[in-house]
């Protein structure tokens, strides 16, 4: 498990941008919202850490680095995105319905959060994971955006440690701590094989951050 991350606290927000639609959830699964974050919560390896803002708002869209929403015309739909310096999450209001995926993807967003503390070696020890499975061959991830980001990388990326392999390994790690901390056993995404499952539990297994 991860141990001495430091606890963290989801802080529902019920303001929201001016140009957007507000849509704080009252319930979730017919339980208060903070009622089920505290409940999510209880589920994932402790994590200690200042509090994170979550918003749900609808219709986001990336466009151009940006996070938008109720503009569908402009940018790719997403369904998630961090502030990481704003210690904020926004969600798609319609996951409310979808309580699955809700946990799969905030914990994904939360592990975003997670790396950014994680000492130097903890990263390399998962990255050296990810270049014995390309040393293998291996074509497949444990979710949506690792694979997009494995996509995307060109010749010479992972050698050269580039900005493009860094954000790959980056979002593995979300996508892996979302299999296996998210509560989903089957997902279209999770394509991996099982023997390098394993091993990537294993890694995640031993990470410790740097401070608590
Ligand atoms: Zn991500």
């Amino acid at each position: 498990m991860l141990t001495r991350l430091p606890v963290l606290t989801l802080l529902p927000a019920n303001r929201s941008p001016a140009n957007s639609e507000t849509l704080t959830p009252a319930r979730i699964q017919g339980r208060p919202l903070s009622n089920w974050l505290d409940s999510y919560l209880s589920g994932l390896p402790h994590i200690d850490g200042s509090p994170i803002h979550l918003e749900f708002l609808s219709g986001l869209t990336a466009h151009r680095g940006r996070l938008l929403t109720g503009e569908p015309e402009r940018g790719k739909a997403v369904h998630a995105a961090s502030f990481l310096r704003e210690r904020r999450i926004v969600l798609e209001d319609t996951l409310i319905e979808n309580p699955s995926l809700l946990r799969l993807l905030l914990t994904h967003e939360i592990f975003h959060f997670v790396w950014i503390r994680l000492s130097n070696g903890s990263r390399r020890e998962f990255e050296q994971a990810l270049h014995r499975e390309h040393r293998a061959r291996t074509t497949s991830e444990l979710g949506e955006s690792s694979a997009v980001a494995r996509e995307l990388l060109q010749a010479g990326d992972e050698a050269q440690r580039s900005l493009r392999w860094r954000s790959y390994v980056c979002e593995s790690f979300c996508d892996t701590a979302a299999w296996a901390y998210g509560g989903l056993k089957c997902y279209r995404y999770f394509r991996l094989a099982p023997e390098w499952r394993k091993r990537r539990a294993a890694v995640l297994s031993n990470i410790r951050v740097s401070r608590a």
